[in-house]
């Protein structure tokens, strides 16, 4: 057996990158956040080869005087905190003076830097760990961090490094999210020499737009809510646009980015009743919130937070953006919820008559709600079409008497929504959409849980032009990807082409149903997807399914549908927790309508 050693330095800093710097973009987002919390005005960022080759960020900050230098580069050597107490209130975006010399033990590294009483800058290079000492330099007063070759001695490391465009989308991501938190401070970004951003100093809603685009600018929402010392200000997607634009989903807290799974659900809630649940809102929000009451030190790359007292922020952030949305839909209180498009040829089904009543029903359907065995009594189909599509949901008795099946069989379709069905105990109503997406929901779950969720390819390809960050997703995340029954193919760093689906989503809108699902694999992380959030991915995707309000169903088609729920396990319940299903008894009927029996 090996003996106990204590590791060298240079060896601690590489174990340290592989967990603070798994990508140039999280390089990139250290040295951004350092030149922020030296309070500089101006930031350039240069990089060649999606930041594998070169990553260089020069600020006008405060600057690093020439005996601080090497101690910027030693780990565990902050100028941000000093105490626990400090800890617990961390106003800096670092504080765990892990970057630089994480940075550095994995790249060629020069830090220049100049204070400002100073004549000249000083610069250090550093080789694999190895410091210099400092040299003088032409710099104006701030700093300048130049990495070269990052990874070139972790071999390990290099080789998860994905092609240049998906290194540089990821890049590109982290400079945007960062330009957002920083409205007041000037950007610039060059890759490969040629300039991809050019930001002035903006205040947030000019930010929002020269970031996001003029279209989401133009359609959006303000928000802007004050409780106590917290406020959340921003822009929140009108619902009516959320198809358009991109889904941009911005949170800032105390200026810094975050995923938060609180914050996620307060906005999905609030747009609940005003969207449909399968479009996701675009939003960019700042949460400022006193920092004793929120941790920021949970998580190495510091893009996760736990807020002190979760119930409260989710409450605040709830009702305001709530509020927003219900102001622009010209309501006074409460947000309204979005009547579901009628067509006019939504009335029941078979017969085009409408009537002050609705609709006669014909005589089919007459006797089939009074008369006997309904099974005799189908609207336009044969009887042959009401046999059960689930073998053993319902049995015929050996008199020859059909027995009713639990949910009963169709009568008709009301409003394009729901399906109208007679049981033993009186009316079914189903919520045909509901319905279908928890029968899918169901299906995909239980071929995740067995291994892997069954792939149908497509005939024809489905290809849509991707932002950059949904490209690399997919390249990143090949292997989740196929676990969950998806192809997708890169065809160029702005297009990607879905070759599979998922069987039981074969009829979905193969390009949205797979953007949706790389926001999600991006937003949680592939690691975490398929353990904590599979629910939440799986009811994403069971969303798409295919039938959708408003289509017409054959009768057919509504007792296969009726049959499935059957067969599947918890059908009473869609997978936003709405019930797919209602039984209104005869005795209630009877009520309604003042008959004794
Ligand atoms: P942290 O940001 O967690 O303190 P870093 O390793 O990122 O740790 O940086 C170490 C120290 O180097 C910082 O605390 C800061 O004092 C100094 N420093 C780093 N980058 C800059 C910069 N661009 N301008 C001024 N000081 C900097
Ligand atoms: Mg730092």
């Amino acid at each position: 057996m090996a003996a106990i050693r204590v590791l060298p330095d240079l060896l601690i800093n590489q174990i340290a990158a592989g967990e603070v710097i798994e990508r140039p973009a999280a390089a990139l987002k250290e040295l951004l956040e350092n030149s922020l919390d030296a309070g500089a005005h101006e930031i350039s960022v240069q990089l060649a080869s999606g930041g594998t080759k070169l990553l260089k960020v020069s600020d006008d900050g405060h600057g690093i005087g020439k005996d601080e230098l090497k101690l910027a580069l030693s780990r565990h050597a902050t100028s941000k905190i000093a105490t626990l107490d400090d800890l617990e209130r961390i106003a800096s975006l670092g504080f765990r003076g892990e970057a630089l010399a994480s940075i550095a033990a994995v790249s060629h590294l020069t830090l220049t830097s100049r204070i400002a009483e100073d004549k000249h800058a000083w610069a250090i290079a550093v080789e694999g760990g190895t410091l210099a000492p400092p040299t003088p330099a032409a710099h104006e007063p701030g700093s300048c961090v130049e990495v070269l070759d990052i990874y070139f001695n972790t071999p390990a490391r290099r080789k998860f490094l994905k092609s240049e465009s998906t290194e540089y989308a990821h890049c590109d991501e982290t400079f945007k999210r960062i330009a957002l938190a920083r409205p007041d401070v000037a950007f610039r970004l060059q890759h490969n020499g040629r300039a991809q951003w050019h930001l002035p100093s903006h205040n947030r809603a000019e930010r929002i737009s020269a970031v996001l685009g003029e279209d989401f600018g133009a359609a959006a929402i303000p928000v802007e809510a004050e409780s106590g010392n917290t406020r959340l200000t921003g822009l929140v997607g009108a619902p009516a646009s959320a198809r358009g634009t991109r889904d941009a989903q911005y949170f800032l807290v105390n200026g810094r980015f975050v995923r938060d799974k609180i914050l996620a659900h307060a906005l999905r809630q609030a747009y609940q009743d005003v969207l449909h649940h399968d479009r996701h809102p675009s939003f960019v929000l700042s949460l400022d919130i006193d920092p004793a009451r929120v941790d920021v030190n949970v998580h190495p790359a510091k893009s996760e937070v736990r807020f002190r007292d979760s119930q409260a922020v989710h409450q605040f952030v709830f009702h305001a953006v709530s509020r927003a949305l219900s102001g622009a839909a010209g309501a006074a209180t409460d947000v309204i919820p979005e009547a579901p498009a009628r067509t006019e040829s939504a009335g029941f089904m078979g017969t085009q008559h409408r009537m002050p009543l609705g609709v006669a029903q014909s005589s089919a359907v007459y006797e089939t709600l009074f008369g006997r065995g309904g099974a005799a009594a189908a609207l336009s189909t044969p009887a042959a079409a009401w046999a059960p599509a689930a073998p053993g949901a319902s049995a015929v008795r050996a008199s020859g008497e059909a027995e009713l099946p639990p949910l009963g069989f169709a009568l008709a379709q009301l409003a394009g929504i729901y399906v109208l069905a007679q049981n033993e105990h009186g009316l079914v109503i189903v919520d045909m959409h509901a319905a279908h997406e928890r029968i899918v929901y169901e299906k995909l779950k239980v071929q995740l849980d067995a291994d892997r969720i069954a792939m149908q390819p497509l005939l024809i390809p489905a290809v849509f032009n991707a932002e950059r960050i949904d490209v690399a997703t997919a390249e990143d995340h090949a292997d989740t990807l196929s676990k969950i029954g998806f192809e997708i193919a890169v065809l160029s760093p702005t297009s990607l082409a879905v070759r599979a689906v998922p069987v039981a989503l074969k009829d979905a809108d193969a390009g949205q149903l797979a953007r949706d699902v790389l926001r999600e694999i991006r937003e949680v992380g592939a690691s975490r997807v398929l353990i904590e959030a599979q629910n939440e991915l799986l009811s994403t995707m069971a969303c798409h399914t295919a039938v959708r309000a408003n289509r017409l169903l054959t009768v057919t088609e509504m007792n296969a549908l009726l049959r499935e729920m059957e067969a599947t396990e918890r059908s009473g319940q869609c997978n936003h927790g709405r019930p797919t299903w209602h039984q209104i008894s005869v005795a209630e009927l009877d009520k309604l309508f003042r008959r004794g029996r």
